[in-house]
């Protein structure tokens, strides 16, 4: 007999990285799925994120050998699986006299990370003199300077494009997404199901669904999630808090990725090309409280300006020169003592039996790893979900936009005339094989395929596409989490009003909608923009 319409065999609550990959890996298996998410697809940590696909140098200080191995493998897994997301980094490691990890030990950590990285395809490690380290970085600070090393890692540009293209893949394999419907409460029973209160928060409308299995992934907010249905239960998660700060390339800025130990307090942070902007981070603050209330404080900021500058003197940078900021927290598990930084970043999954069986949360977890991550706990839920012999198949199952070659989609736009060079590579970046798709869009109606954005090259087609095609129910989700405008110097200030006139004109909306959109976008962009007008 079939299932009533709002009963499911797994509900997964929380539209990050993590709860997109477990959705898409159960519904590939079979399973009936549905995502519930408060907001858009990523609105919350896996965007606040460094952006790296990287085994993790730093975590063999704390000999997490096990976490940097299963890293490797992913970070490779990804190259491969999403070539169009996830490309190549190189990176810098600069050794100053002094410092608390000199040339032996960081040399070491080559050997180690090399050797952890068996199979890899990414090129080897090199220790570099100091000319070979300045003519990647010419404006590094040479005094003291005595050389550095030089490894690959990898980037996702825009991880808000690999929790999309993990949901679009869900849906398409018959998962339920359904964003902005934020879960209240959790009820176990009747039967072998629970029962979730949920608001549908765009009709502001109370609803119930059903799973027999539910997988709480809300990250930071797993303990939100939980509130009430165990008493005995402490908290789980012991969240940290990290910034970072989005400024433009300075004169004889890094040409590479710079992993930089800080003066201050001996922490590593980063200085990364990224978006042909510069993405510096990060701070490691244990937080409490509601994470959606974090933010930057002013010394956070101040501290990643001033460690910059001492490694880029010429940069003088400023406050004035922050394009913008963002802060996240890590659900990492609860350990109230020690170093922030000595937290374990391995995940682990909590079944909630026997107060509520068939409930399981996920705590920790890194982008890197999420589809092992998923992997894992599909592995463990699915017997209970009525599925027990399904395989997991996204080890070797391309994400949607790597499903045709990025050389043959590359000719196929040179074709499409109404497209400049500019945005031809901006849809390859962000769409991969997808691209082929805006394009006919664009190719069909020459008001879709002019250019919304100058920095970015996006073009008017990505509107339709993202709402009619990527789960996508307003603008700010469009430019901030779809054709990935709002990431723009201006946070995608002008190329707003022009996709607002696509929409306007495209999709028949009225000037009450229009200005609602409005409010909406500069609520989101201004958290991005405090402490600095
Ligand atoms: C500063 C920082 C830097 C990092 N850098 C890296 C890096 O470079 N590489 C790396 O691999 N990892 C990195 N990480 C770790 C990684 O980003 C996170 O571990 C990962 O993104 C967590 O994903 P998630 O899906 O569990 O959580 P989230 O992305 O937070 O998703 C959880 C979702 O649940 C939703 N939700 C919450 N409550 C409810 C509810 N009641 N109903 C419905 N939905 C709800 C939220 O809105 C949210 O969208 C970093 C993390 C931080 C904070």
């Amino acid at each position: 007999m079939s299932k009533p319409r709002d009963e499911f065999d797994l509900v997964v609550i929380g539209g990050g990285i993590n709860g997109a990959g477990i959705a898409r890996d159960a519904a590939l298996r079979g399973l009936r799925v549905c995502l519930l998410e408060q907001h858009d697809l990523c609105h919350a940590t896996s965007r606040w994120s460094s952006r790296l696909i990287h085994g993790g140098l730093r975590y063999l200080e704390y000999a997490e050998l096990g976490l940097v191995r299963e890293s490797l493998r992913e970070r490779e897994l990804l190259l491969h699986l999403a070539p169009h997301l996830v490309k190549p980094l190189p990176m810098l490691v600069p050794i100053y006299r002094g410092a608390r990890r000199g040339r032996f030990l960081i040399g070491a950590g080559m050997r180690l990370y090399e050797l952890l990285s068996i199979g890899k395809s990414l090129p080897g490690y090199r220790m570099l003199t100091v000319p070979d380290a300045v003519e990647r970085a010419p404006a590094i600070e040479t005094n003291g300077l005595r050389g550095a090393a030089h490894y690959y890692d990898a980037q996702v540009t825009f991880p808000e494009r690999l929790v999309v293209e993990n949901a679009v893949s869900a849906a398409a394999a018959g998962a339920a997404i359904r964003s902005y419907h934020r879960v209240e409460s959790l009820r176990p029973g009747p039967g072998q199901a629970i029962t979730l209160g949920c608001t549908n928060r765009i009709h502001d409308r109370a609803l119930e669904i059903r799973g027999r299995v539910v997988v709480n992934a809300a990250g930071p907010w797993v303990d939100h999630v939980l509130d009430g249905l165990d008493r005995e239960l402490p908290g789980l998660i012991g969240g940290t808090k990290g910034s970072h700060l989005v400024i433009r390339e300075f004169t004889g800025s890094p040409k590479t990725a710079c992993y930089i130990e800080a003066e201050s307090d001996g922490r590593p942070y980063f200085v990364i090309p990224w978006n042909r902007l510069l993405l510096i981070g990060t701070t490691d603050i244990r937080c409490s409280g509601n994470p959606d209330d974090v933010t930057a404080d002013p010394d956070e900021l101040d501290y990643l300006l001033t460690e910059t500058n001492r490694v880029f003197p010429m940069a003088q940078l400023g406050r004035d020169d922050v394009l913008y900021h963002y802060t996240g927290v890590r659900p990492l598990p609860r350990r109230p003592k020690g170093s922030e930084g000595a937290i374990t970043r391995r995940h682990l999954l909590r079944d909630h039996s026997p107060q509520c069986p068939g409930l399981f949360s996920v705590i920790g977890g890194k982008l890197t790893t999420f589809r092992n991550l998923a992997e894992e706990v599909v592995d463990q839920v699915q017997a209970l979900a009525g599925h027990a012999n399904a395989t997991c198949s996204t080890d070797s199952m391309p994400l949607p936009g790597a499903e045709q070659s990025l050389d043959e989609v590359a000719a196929e736009l040179n074709h499409c005339s109404s497209l400049s060079n500019g945005a031809r590579e901006h849809l390859l970046a962000v769409y991969g094989s997808r691209a082929g798709q805006v394009a006919v869009l664009a190719e069909s109606h020459p008001d879709l395929a002019r250019e919304i954005d100058p920095w970015s090259h996006a073009i008017a087609a990505e509107i339709v596409f993202a709402l009619e095609h990527e789960l996508a129910t307003c603008l700010a989700d469009v430019l901030l989490r779809r054709c990935m405008v709002g990431l723009s110097p201006d946070l995608g200030r002008q190329g707003f009003e022009r996709a607002l006139e696509v929409a306007a004109s495209e999709l028949g909306w009225d000037a009450a909608r229009a200005s609602a959109e409005r409010a909406e976008y500069n609520n989101e962009i201004s958290k991005l923009r405090e402490l600095l007008d």
